[in-house]
């Protein structure tokens, strides 16, 4: 009798966080979650558009913030490499840190994964600051809990001392397969 072991391929849930603030941010986002799903993985869920005032340099125009969460087989260096193509491929001109940019493609989460290296930050070091972040995570991911401080979306967003105003702008185009 012949044993048959099907190796079991472990998908994990990422969550991304998209931003736009320069050209038509709605084409540029829609055309990121395409690239996303081409290279690194299917679409769990994803958040409406939020139109959101800058952070940390204030005088560059208002972005347009999404969250997804992404099932994927890549290592945390190998997403981060495909979302940096994506960002190039996309246009980006970086000026200045936290300077306008055609797109930002952050990684906010990978499953329970905490990560410090040179290169990557898992979680990402501000989320918990930014009300741009949270309150699009907290749309889709509202009891995701933060490996490090170990506390949900809403309970971040409830203790969340940032002031800065985030608009639902729209919901994502929908696919033609629903
Ligand atoms: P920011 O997102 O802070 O506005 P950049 O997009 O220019 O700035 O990112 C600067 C660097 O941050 C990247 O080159 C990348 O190596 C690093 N980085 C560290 N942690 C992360 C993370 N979780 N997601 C994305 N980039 C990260
Ligand atoms: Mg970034």
């Amino acid at each position: 009798m012949t044993a048959y072991i099907i190796q079991p391929t472990s998908y994990i849930m990422i969550i991304l966080l998209l931003g736009a603030n320069l050209g038509d941010r709605t084409t540029i986002l829609q055309r990121a979650v395409d690239l996303i799903v081409e290279r690194v993985g299917s679409i769990v869920k994803q958040s409406g558009l939020y139109e959101t005032a800058p952070w940390g340099v204030a005088d560059q125009p208002a972005y347009l913030n999404q969250v997804l969460v992404v099932e994927t087989v890549l290592t945390p260096e190998a997403v981060l490499n495909q979302t940096q193509v994506i960002e190039q491929e996309l246009g980006r001109v970086r000026l200045e840190k936290w300077g306008a940019r055609v797109i930002d493609i952050d990684i906010l989460y990978y499953n329970q994964l905490i990560l410090q290296t040179p290169r990557l930050i898992i979680p990402h070091p501000y989320l918990h600051q930014r009300r741009f972040t949270l309150v699009p995570l907290a749309e889709i991911a509202p009891t995701f809990v933060h490996p490090v401080l170990k506390k949900t979306t809403l309970e971040l967003l409830e203790e969340c001392e940032d002031k800065g105003e985030v608009i639902f702008f729209n919901s994502p185009k929908t696919s033609p397969f629903g």
